[in-house]
């Protein structure tokens, strides 16, 4: 387990005095030779200066950090005069899985402005399990997308695919997604951040916290101005909902981290009817915001039907519950 401060004591320091007040603070500590004291990771947040600042602690060392730029990054950004994170309202992204065609993300453009949204998403190159299954309608789609979210208001968040495509997707997009199946793709990572926009970057299926840092990491590296990680949902064991929401991930985001995560609540679920209340744990649990599906004739949607909540249903997601 790798430390989060190395906390050195001063001579004839009390260890248990300062271990106590550490504990106080919630910081979990493992000693070391008598001369150090290691905190551990699962700690509640801390800088560095508020521990120095502790009767008997001569000194804190951090190890160096693997992401030093996700560790600068701003708890609040603006993508597109939009603000996420920082104690700013929730923001709600929401639309179809796919852009179906131009009449059709016009009225959800219509409906999801409606209900409070935002961000109109929807997916332009659509990653597909079977090569049998609806791809998207590609570059044609992303211009409906930009005019359904010009008509109300809206931003756009799409998802680019493939290198290739970037600079089409980029040309459209307030903000360009990556999707959980790229988020390893380092390739890509670095083709999107240099179009210079805010990137929403999916957390691997299988991917650790660390991994899905480091892959936010690359995207700052490379010239993204913010990069805000999505939480969709991991791989489990257990088949009753398709993902398995990571809320404690979301929390470590959003508290310790101090990022402005969002989460995406409908592949986590795969089910119309955890939607609302997983995207309003994960508001609780610290979110800056949700990517929800959004469907009207969700029995005819062109993928992902069974996850995709009415219009109707979005305001509901961002009610606070004072019970
Ligand atoms: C999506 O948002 O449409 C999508 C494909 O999501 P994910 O990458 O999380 O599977
Ligand atoms: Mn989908």
């Amino acid at each position: 387990m790798t430390a989060v401060y190395v906390v050195s004591l001063a001579p004839g320091a009390d260890v248990a005095a300062v271990t106590r007040e550490l504990a106080r603070r919630g910081l979990w500590v493992k000693p070391t030779d008598g001369a150090c004291l290691l905190v551990l990771p699962h700690s509640a947040a801390a800088t560095a200066a508020q521990l120095r600042d502790i009767p008997g602690v001569a000194g804190v060392a951090a190890p160096r950090s693997e992401h030093p730029r996700v560790d600068a990054h701003p708890a609040a950004v603006d993508v597109a005069g939009v603000t996420f994170g920082g104690g700013a309202p929730p923001v709600l992204m929401a639309g179809p899985c796919a852009v179906e065609s131009e009449e059709h993300i016009s009225a959800i453009a219509r409906a999801v402005a409606r209900a409070g949204a935002r961000f109109l998403r929807g997916g332009a190159y659509k990653p597909r399990t079977s090569p049998y299954a609806f791809s998207g309608h590609g570059e044609p789609a992303l211009a409906w997308l930009r005019r359904a979210a010009d008509a109300h208001g809206l931003r756009v968040v799409t998802e680019v695919l493939s290198e290739a495509d970037v600079s089409a997707v980029a040309d459209v997009a307030d903000l360009i997604q990556i999707g959980s199946r790229n988020m390893h793709n380092f390739a890509l990572l670095r083709a999107a951040a240099r179009a210079r926009k805010p990137l929403l970057v999916k957390r691997g299926m299988a991917a650790t916290v660390e991994e899905w840092l480091l892959a936010a990491e690359h995207c700052l590296h490379h010239g993204a101005p913010a990069v805000l990680p999505c939480e969709r949902g991991i791989r489990g064991f257990d088949p009753s909902t398709r993902n398995l929401l990571d809320l404690g991930a979301v929390a470590l985001l959003a508290h310790v981290h101090r990022l402005p995560v969002v989460c995406d609540p409908s592949h986590a679920a795969g089910r119309r009817d955890l939607v609302v209340p997983l995207g309003r744990a994960a508001l609780a649990a610290g979110a800056a915001g949700l990517l929800v599906e959004v469907h009207d004739r969700p029995g005819d949607a062109l993928s992902d039907g069974p996850q995709a909540l009415p219009p109707s249903a979005l305001p509901t997601l961002l009610e606070v519950n004072h019970g």
